[in-house]
């Protein structure tokens, strides 16, 4: 840690630089997890896993030579299209690079203190494929948001930005406080608003946070879904069911920041 804080304090710049490829190269890996944890779950058949089989064309099956795998370059090089069967390659994997280039490098070039930066790159590295996940198949799976939530804990043992007291408690308000919700809804309308997913997140969220920043988290969500659902119907969407993930891992990941601004002002 001490070396990181030396490289950044005598060049700030290069560090970012570093950070921002550094951060294609996660959001590069991140987006094989949003794309094989759901098959991976969902589908009985498929005999896939994070590592195998390496990165190839799910249309003509061809593995990806290196330069077909360079995070950011290549699909600009390839102009979104497979080099063999010239089938498109989502743009979405594109933007998750280009987000993570740019997330990794300005929380490198804005926040000094070394942990805190690097527990909000590793909040970020779940929240990410969570997000697109839930949006894109209604899911949040256990075997991110369980490990999230003790990867929360781990970080206040180590370096805590909060009482890991504090931290605790907001794993368990933030579990039971949408689990009530959830069955008020339920038992006034007879419908479902919510999934289990969402309460094991904002208890993940919680434990990140603390129980102070609930309040902030799910208002901030509940803004971040509204905005999210009236943008769904005007672009004609009539379909009622629109995942809360999203805007829940949004709010996180602005509160965490928020956290350590106010830490280090
Ligand atoms: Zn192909």
């Amino acid at each position: 840690m001490i070396a990181f804080a030396l490289f950044r304090e005598s060049s700030p710049a290069l560090f970012s630089l570093m950070s921002a490829v550094f951060g294609a190269i996660i959001g590069s890996f991140l987006g094989v997890v949003a794309e094989r944890i759901p098959p991976m779950l969902l589908d009985d058949e498929t005999r896939i896993n994070l590592l195998f089989p390496a990165s190839h064309c799910p249309a003509c099956q061809h593995d990806l030579a290196w330069w077909e795998n360079i995070p950011l370059v290549s699909w600009l090089a390839l102009r979104g299209r497979c080099y063999h069967c010239a089938s498109a390659i989502p743009l979405r994997l594109w933007l998750l690079e280009l987000f993570s280039f740019l997330f990794f490098g300005a929380t490198a070039w804005c926040i000094p203190d070394i942990p805190a930066l690097f527990s909000l790159w590793l909040l970020s590295a779940f929240l990410l494929p969570l997000a697109i996940i839930d949006g894109r198949h209604m899911l949040l799976p256990d075997c991110l948001t369980q490990p999230l939530l003790w990867a929360g804990l781990l970080v206040h043992l180590v370096h805590p930005t909060l009482p890991l007291r504090d931290a605790i408690t907001g794993a368990m308000v933030g579990y039971l406080s949408l689990w009530l919700l959830y069955w008020a809804f339920r038992l006034i309308t007879g419908r479902e608003g919510l999934g289990y997913g969402d309460f094991k997140l904002l208890a993940a969220l919680g434990a990140w946070c603390g129980w102070q920043a609930l309040p902030t988290v799910i208002l901030l969500a509940s803004l971040t879904g509204l905005m999210g659902y009236f943008i769904f119907i005007k672009s004609g969407n009539k379909t009622a069911q629109i995942p809360f993930g999203p805007a829940l891992a949004f709010a996180g990941l602005i509160t965490f920041i928020l956290q350590i601004f106010s830490l280090i002002a």
